[in-house]
């Protein structure tokens, strides 16, 4: 839907201002959506831009990926007789103005060097919110550029490159360095940072493991995870007939993307469409592409060409409870020439070594107290690789509070 600029004034003057405003309390990082419509309306876009930015850095991501129908938008009053208010398109036309007015000042240099493992939102947000407390601040990414998810993961059709760049020069005018290239775990281990004066070091690696189905045939060359394929999509050679296998949003990004690309795709789901974790935006948008999918079908094993599924079905106990119950002897073959696998995804555990001496869970994830502090001191985590496949919003919110509980250990808040 294109709503141009004059639109999105009237669509400003649909805002109810609620007394009790549902759409920020519903927003997981509490943005001042009421106040920001306001100052749109009165044409303040700098000083709307400036109180988006100090609450989330990454408010421009937001704006364009967050779930709005579970958040803002699904709550705006508005929507119940008609359409709720576009806030998310106000809030990325603000902050599209205000990208270049991105804030440089800094504090005093408190001469105290943090590390960071890993650039992606949780990553990027403690980086801006420290350099600009006066730390210097290094990130070590695995990756040659910036972005984590938000430039391996989420398609190009969804959130362009050119938005990363820009916030990738924004961190290094701020004086923040980045390692590219970098995996911390191999080369270096948290106790070499330590030794070399970081007085910090947040661990903000993501959840790029890929959970195998375990089924037999899920290492031949034509079948790959969904979260290895979208870091290159245009490597691939995935040939006419794709099957991606699952139902979440990963799934959706990887078939529109291999549609995109040319191939035919079927989504094949265990389970049934009002059962898929994925968004109904993104699944509307994904059969608009002309992704076909499949429910009721459970992977059993993949044979040369053809794939064999069980049948499943759906059934409701006396408690109201959804089981989901596979069908013996139901054995179906559905040819393919590539299969993508999204059924989730971990930590990799090759983050931390043994000397380090920080907890994980056995998948894999960091564990934390509530002030977001590993097992290890002044050894902080957050974003997915804490609370596993999350959003770009919760890992901005989790950064936030490990850069207030660093300000409160400097004793500087
Ligand atoms: P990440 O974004 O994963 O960043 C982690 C970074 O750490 C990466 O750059 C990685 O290269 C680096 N790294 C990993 N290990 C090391 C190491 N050992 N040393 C150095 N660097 C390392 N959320 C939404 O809100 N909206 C969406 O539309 C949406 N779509 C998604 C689509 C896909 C395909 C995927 C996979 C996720 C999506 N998400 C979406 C989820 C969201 O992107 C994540 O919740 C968010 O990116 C988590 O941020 P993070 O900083 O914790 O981790």
């Amino acid at each position: 839907m294109i709503i141009l600029k004059i639109d999105l004034l009237q669509e400003a003057n649909r805002c109810l201002n609620c007394k009790k405003p549902l759409c920020k309390i519903h927003c997981p990082i509490s943005t001042d959506i009421p106040n920001i419509i306001n100052l749109f309306k009165e044409n303040k876009i700098d000083e709307a831009g400036e109180i988006l930015f100090t609450n989330n850095p990454l408010s421009i991501f937001c704006s364009i990926v967050c779930p709005h129908e579970e958040q803002c938008k699904g709550h705006c009053i508005k929507g119940i007789k008609e359409t709720p208010v576009e806030f998310p398109l106000i809030e990325k036309e603000i902050s599209t103005e205000y990208l270049s007015k991105l804030p440089l000042n800094k504090k005093e240099n408190k001469k105290i060097d943090i590390a960071i493992i890993g650039g992606g939102p949780a990553g990027i947000t403690s980086a801006i919110l420290l350099a600009k407390e006066g730390f210097n601040v290094t990130i070590f990414e695995a990756f040659s550029k910036l972005g984590g998810v938000l430039r391996f993961g989420i398609p190009e059709f969804r959130l362009s490159r050119e938005l990363m760049d820009t916030f990738e020069k924004y961190l290094l005018n701020l004086g923040i360095k980045i390692k590219y290239n970098t995996l911390v775990g191999p080369t270096h281990t948290i106790q070499n940072l330590k030794n070399d004066d970081f007085k910090y070091i947040i661990i903000t690696t993501g959840v790029w493991n890929p959970k195998p189905m375990d089924i037999k045939g899920e290492t031949k060359g034509n079948v790959h995870y969904a979260i290895n394929y979208l870091v290159s999509p245009e490597s691939y050679n995935l040939g006419p007939n794709v099957l991606v296998i699952g139902g979440g949003n990963v799934a959706m990004d990887a078939a529109r993307v291999a549609k995109r690309l040319g191939s035919s795709v079927t989504v094949m789901y265990r389970r049934g469409e009002e059962d898929m974790p994925a968004t109904k935006v993104e699944i509307a948008e994904a059969k608009e592409d002309g992704v076909n999918f499949k429910f009721y079908y459970a992977p059993k094993e993949i044979l040369d060409n053809t794939m064999i599924f069980l049948r499943t079905e759906s059934h409701t106990d006396e408690n109201g409870r959804k089981k989901l119950v596979t069908l013996e002897d139901t054995d179906i073959a559905i040819p393919y020439s590539s299969i993508i696998v999204a059924v989730s995804q971990g930590p990799k555990k090759n983050i931390v070594s043994s000397e380090d001496r920080i907890s994980l869970e056995k998948w894999g994830t960091v564990i934390v107290n509530d002030n977001f502090e590993t097992t290890l001191e002044n050894v902080f985590s957050c974003g997915d690789v804490v609370t596993g496949p999350k959003t770009v919003v919760a890992a901005v919110n989790d950064a936030k509070k490990v850069v207030t509980n660093i300000l409160k250990k400097e004793e500087l808040i």
